[in-house]
């Protein structure tokens, strides 16, 4: 009985010794109530065992090299989500060389300092030229760890939407992130030590994709195609069926990992566009849009985005030579590209790859969401694909030679 009071007395003081509550100064006071002040709900909190600390704007940087700085997002989609941006450069091909590595090599350090610091497994890794919450107008490359939501370990289908409307289009419900000083300060500590080095592949054995909330992110995918339909004054008449209440069965993808899609050589020889030093541009198997969906990835095996100096370079200069082929031929600058590193973020093919894709408009993409809950979205077949690839090789080869 004595040991039993004696340990539930230990454990109440590790409890209220590790309540901390990190709060943005300039925030609390635009929306402080008149009548309470700060030192009183600072009071209050201590009070209730909770120790206050104050954080302002310019505590968020962390990590600054000779052109390349890492901060914490000023408007996180979750917790210790990075924000990598060259000094005064607008875009990519605005950057020099020197720029360019010291840009992979933040990129590396930033992935592995959230990996070893939180325990983050998988991150959504992107840029745009695009205008953004919490980015400048000025090239900008964001690192979402995952372990955002409630659902550590699972994807969930809603929080995915979530994750791609904020990634695609810029549509973000503010949520609330909590973020502790003393990860921040083993972040930043991190950041300093770390050297980025290529490291060896370990064997990932399987993957399991469990993915939850199936029903209502179709759902949010119907609603999205039912306003748009009314907002051009199309749909006349037409209710939506109701929410789906219970959800408990969990879907589950088994990934073999020993047979890697892109080291299959027809699945290469179908979808190549180009070679380009140590990578390989492909087209997407199932494009959103007919030429503009597009994958960069090395030639070699590599799970992670744990690339070389020149794969990420070459990897660059692809995404320029892209842009730059878009802009020419569609006309537009509204592509995003992006990483998913990790199966909690959608990775499905363990062979590191860039997607790159022109935004397609909003309906294209609730449909396309819907077809891809259901496996369903439409795959390009061989001569499709290949009379494809043909005509977009010699525009992409004469913008990469213009790249380099
Ligand atoms: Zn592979």
């Amino acid at each position: 009985m004595h040991y039993f009071i004696f340990l539930s007395a230990l454990f109440w003081t590790a409890v209220s010794h590790a309540l901390i509550w990190t709060i943005n100064r300039t925030i609390l006071e635009e929306i402080l109530p008149s009548g309470v002040t700060v030192e009183e709900l600072t009071q209050i909190l201590e009070l209730e065992g909770i120790d206050v600390f104050y954080e302002s704007p310019s505590e968020s940087l962390l990590w600054k090299g000779n052109w390349v700085s890492i901060s914490l997002a000023s408007a996180p989609f979750a917790p210790y989500h990075l924000w990598i941006a060259v000094d005064g450069r607008q875009t990519l091909d605005a950057c020099t060389k020197d720029e360019l590595t010291e840009l992979y090599e933040a990129i590396w350090r930033g992935k592995k300092a959230l990996a070893e610091t939180i325990g983050a497994d998988s991150f959504m890794i992107f840029t745009t030229e695009e205008p953004r919450i919490g980015k400048g107008s000025f090239l900008e490359i964001g690192i979402i760890p995952s372990g955002f939501g409630k659902s550590r370990g699972v994807m969930d289908a809603v929080e995915k939407n979530a994750l791609n409307e904020y990634v695609f289009y810029n549509q973000f419900s503010k949520q609330s992130v909590i973020q502790s000083p003393k990860t921040i300060a083993a972040i930043r500590e991190k950041l300093q030590d770390l050297q980025p080095a290529v490291q060896p592949e370990i064997p990932q054995g399987r993957w399991t994709q469990k993915l939850t909330h199936h029903r209502e992110a179709l759902h949010q995918n119907l609603q999205s195609i039912h306003d748009t339909l009314a907002e051009l004054g199309a749909l006349i008449d037409g209710e939506m069926p109701p929410l789906p209440i219970k959800e408990d069965a969990v879907h589950e993808i088994q990934i073999d990992l020993d047979r890697c899609a892109f080291c299959n050589p027809k699945v290469i020889e179908k979808q190549i566009v180009c070679d380009w030093g140590d990578i390989q541009i492909l087209m997407s198997h199932k494009p959103t849009s007919p030429s503009g969906n597009f994958l960069i990835l090395p030639k070699r095996h590599q799970c992670a985005w744990d690339l070389t100096k020149e794969e990420a370079i070459a990897s660059f200069e692809a995404v320029i030579a892209l842009k730059k082929l878009v802009l020419e031929s569609a006309e537009s600058n509204h592509w995003i590209c992006y990483i998913q590193d990790g199966p909690a973020v959608g990775q499905t093919v363990p062979h590191t790859h860039i997607h790159f894709f022109l935004l397609p408009d909003p309906l294209k993409y609730a449909i396309s969401g819907i077809q891809h809950i259901h496996n369903q979205r439409p795959i390009l077949s061989y001569e499709e694909m290949r009379t494809a690839c043909e005509e977009i090789r010699p525009l992409l080869l004469k913008q990469l030679e213009k790249s380099k």
